[in-house]
């Protein structure tokens, strides 16, 4: 298959999960992951209508910032990010992987004059070498990241484990929009928009059927890096 055929085969798979979920196919969107590839098929999948492009570094990031042809997309920052790297970041990109305080604090005095938009990361697998916070040091965070103006906290992002067992994977997408909810409830993110990012190239289909508004898939559309 072709690149327009494979991305094609996601948009179809999408859909047929939402579905079968008993949503409509358009509240998931399609984030392609473009990680190690070359701009050129960022280029190539923008003509064919994507906008939501994401990277896991933010060297590579701008990089491709820079370098696109296209127009109008819309970057996601998916990957940790130092604090020591946080001047890199525009004010246009969404990070998915705000994940402690100390990055946090830097965001805001980065951004303290135009705003950044973000979600909390999670590890809800509890795997000790993912990134995100720990769902019980959670509310802490979240009460943390209120108090700095600067950021719009939009939703939540999570990884799931690396599983055959279909119950271990959805069961990490299920806390994950629980947490979700019980903040949405709390109100202390204004524009709290619910997103929930999660759900990759093996496991979409889980995370979709678990309320995943935005999927994050690399392999699946542009092959294996
Ligand atoms: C690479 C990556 C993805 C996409 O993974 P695929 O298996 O290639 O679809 C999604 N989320 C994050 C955080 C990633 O680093």
């Amino acid at each position: 298959m072709n690149l327009n055929e494979r991305f094609n085969q996601v948009l179809a798979e999408i859909g047929e999960a939402a579905m079968a979920a008993g949503r409509p196919a358009d509240s998931v969107n399609l984030i392609a992951v473009s990680k190690t590839h070359p701009v050129s098929l960022v280029d190539e999948l923008a003509q064919l209508g994507q906008v939501h492009f994401a990277e896991n570094r933010i060297a590579e990031l701008t990089e491709k910032q820079a370098a696109a042809r296209a127009t109008g997309l819309q970057w996601h920052l998916i990957g940790q990010l130092q604090t020591n790297k946080v001047k890199l970041l525009n004010a246009g990109t969404i990070l998915h992987s705000l994940d402690r305080l100390s990055l946090a604090e830097k965001l805001q005095q980065q951004f303290a004059a135009d705003n950044i938009r973000c979600l909390i990361q999670v590890n809800c697998s509890g795997e000790p070498n993912k990134s995100g916070v720990a769902p019980a040091d959670f509310d802490a965070l979240a009460e943390a990241i209120a108090k700095k103006p600067a950021i719009r906290v939009l939703g939540l992002m999570t990884m799931a484990e690396h599983s055959d067992d279909e119950r271990v994977v959805r069961r990490a997408f299920a806390d994950l929009r629980e947490l979700s909810e019980r903040l949405a409830a709390q109100k202390i993110f204004p524009g709290y928009e619910n997103w929930l990012s999660m759900g990759m190239s093996g496991d979409f289909r889980y995370a979709i059927a678990e309320g995943a508004t935005h999927v994050r898939i690399g392999t699946a559309i542009f092959g294996h890096r």
